[in-house]
């Protein structure tokens, strides 16, 4: 690799406030067109904002638990652009005094941590959204909805310290479980509660000076964040290879196509105009309340995964898909509070319960099998009225249907066998009718014996109790 990538995100987070942050209007997601406006956030001559505390008080946990230092005095500014889903003609944003400077995210890549900086963390107001015709049977038309104007956002900024794709995937999953816990955003990326633009260049490895970058706006999943990057990766490749020139511009990503377009030259700070906010006053927050609100937070992703691997003994890279979200570990938790098997409970979360989430479509908090449910499974294991590998056939039922898992059992006559004479006459049965396979285990060929075992299992309909089988065929077979 001659090229060393390197990626910077900004990230624009919706505050889970009740209203907008200049008015009182509800921010509440898919009401009719146009319905929560009023003559401020519509931008009428002669109004005046005045800013949401709530947004503040949110904005302020956001930089708190990203370890930013708040600004003592910060200011909103003007930022000047004329677009149709902009009524005033500028948005109210901050620039040179934002509430929140030099934080920091750790990520781990590979079992490694590795410190992510934060420039900045900044308050502003959302913009409306245009809906275009074509999509509405009205094509040349097209439609503005204000709703989304003047809803409160944060907009955190990091350094250019990023040096994949994967770890710009990495860094956006911990600062979404930060922004979760401390409960600033509902980080929903359908409805747009989460966005990100990523900001991509490439300079000769041992290079100090940056790249000219490239910057990927409206990035709404981390799939397409990912596949994004990769593509602007390999294309700025090809353009230094060749020997030309990567032009810094605004581009957008086609997730059907799977490409990255241009489509404008990059605009610079001067563009926009920005000036002083004239019509609020400047932000002041003392110590005193910044330590109230820290006080506040609860114990972070970070801490948590920690905590995990101390109290459960479970391997690090459980305890970081655990504590990806609030729900999950406190699901988790609860589980080991239930019956006291830290690993076996991460591995069934890990693979079969997050497995059913992922093709239902689910989230843990819509999960129809709760704690007690996986519990009441893990102890029929345990006490060997079921074998593991009929467990997950349960779990799938329990998952489908919501019946308790013995129920389940019950219905189905799934109880493991593990009457010796029963099996010793699958055993039997399996030696019989697989006398070339015996020849060759007698001859040295030991895989074959895996072989037997499978074939007894599936006789038994994977009932009998694998040990026994394994203990009863060695004996006959030898
Ligand atoms: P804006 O996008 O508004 O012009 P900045 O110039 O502050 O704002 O940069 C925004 C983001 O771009 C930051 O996350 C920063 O780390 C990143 N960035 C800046 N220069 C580069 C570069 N050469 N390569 C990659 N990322 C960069
Ligand atoms: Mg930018
Ligand atoms: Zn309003």
């Amino acid at each position: 690799m001659r090229y060393e990538v390197v990626i910077g995100l900004e990230v624009h987070a919706q505050l889970k406030t009740q209203s907008k942050i200049f008015c009182s209007c509800p921010t509440e997601f898919g009401r009719p067109a146009n319905e929560n406006t009023c003559p401020i956030c519509l931008g009428m001559p002669g109004v005046l904002p005045v800013l949401n505390k709530k947004a503040l008080h949110l904005a302020m946990r956001a930089c708190l638990a990203t370890h930013c230092r708040i600004a003592p005095r910060n200011r909103f500014a003007r930022k000047n652009y004329f677009y149709p889903d902009l009524p005033k003609g500028y948005q109210i944003s901050q620039y040179e005094l934002p509430l929140g400077l030099e934080g920091h995210i750790n990520i781990l890549i590979n079992g490694t941590k590795k410190r992510i900086r934060l420039t900045r963390i900044h308050m502003e107001e959302d913009a409306g959204k245009l809906i275009h015709g074509e999509n509405l049977g009205s094509p040349g038309h097209s439609y503005v909805d204000f709703n989304r104007t003047g809803v409160p956002l944060i907009e955190i900024v990091s350094e250019p310290d990023l040096r994949s794709a994967e770890e710009a995937r990495e860094y956006l999953t911990q600062l979404k479980a930060i922004l979760d816990y401390s409960e600033v955003s509902d980080c929903n990326m359908e409805e747009g509660s989460l966005r990100c633009d990523a900001n991509i260049s490439l300079r000769p490895v041992g290079q100090k000076a940056l790249g000219t970058r490239t910057e990927l706006k409206n990035l709404n999943s981390f799939r397409f964040v990912q596949r994004a990057i990769e593509y602007e990766v390999e294309r700025q490749t090809q353009i230094l290879e060749q020997g030309d020139q990567v032009i810094q511009e605004t581009r957008l990503y086609d997730s059907t196509k799977g490409i990255t377009f241009s489509m404008r030259s990059k605009e610079e700070a001067h563009d926009y105009r920005y000036f002083p906010e004239p019509d609020l006053v400047p932000v002041v927050v003392d110590n005193e309340w910044i330590e109230k609100i820290r006080k506040t937070l609860p114990e972070l992703p970070e801490q948590k995964r920690e905590r995990f691997v101390g109290e459960y003994d479970i391997p690090e890279y459980d305890a970081g898909v655990l504590t990806t979200s609030r729900a999950m570990a406190n699901y988790y938790e609860e589980c080991v509070s239930l019956h006291n098997e830290p690993k076996i409970i991460s591995n069934w979360i890990m693979g079969e319960l997050l497995r059913e989430l992922k093709n239902n479509q689910h989230s843990i908090e819509t999960c129809p099998v709760k704690p007690e449910g996986l519990i009441s499974l893990l102890k029929l294991i345990d006490e060997g009225t079921i074998n593991a590998k009929m467990g997950k056939t349960v779990f799938e039922d329990m998952y489908r249907t919501g019946k308790p898992a013995k129920a389940i059992v019950k219905e189905e006559g799934l109880t493991q066998i593990i009457d010796s004479s029963v099996i010793e006459s699958l055993v039997d049965q399996v030696l019989e009718s697989n006398p070339e396979q015996v020849e060759q285990y007698k001859g040295g060929k030991e895989k074959v014996f895996g072989f037997l075992v499978g074939q007894i299992m599936k006789e038994s309909k994977g009932q009998a109790n694998p040990s026994l089988v394994n203990k009863l065929l060695k004996e006959r077979i030898s």
